[in-house]
């Protein structure tokens, strides 16, 4: 899958961080650097609140992995 703005390829956490922070029922997604300057925030900071929810082991995101830390 793609991001339908620029056609980047988006991974699993683009498409969480879209249905989270955009629409939870969204049929296509936004990559993290669309998504971040759609919403005003630093990519940093986008990165930062998708940490906190993957940490807080929200479904909408892959688990985090001993390997991520
Ligand atoms: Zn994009």
């Amino acid at each position: 899958m793609n991001c339908y703005l620029c056609e980047k390829e988006i991974d699993t956490i683009d498409i969480g961080a879209h249905r989270k922070l955009i629409d939870k029922c969204a049929s296509r997604y936004m990559c993290r650097d669309c998504l971040s300057r759609e919403l005003g925030w630093s990519r940093e900071y986008l990165d930062g609140i998708i940490q906190m929810y993957r940490e807080r082991g929200c479904m909408l995101f892959p688990p985090i992995k001993k390997e991520d830390l």
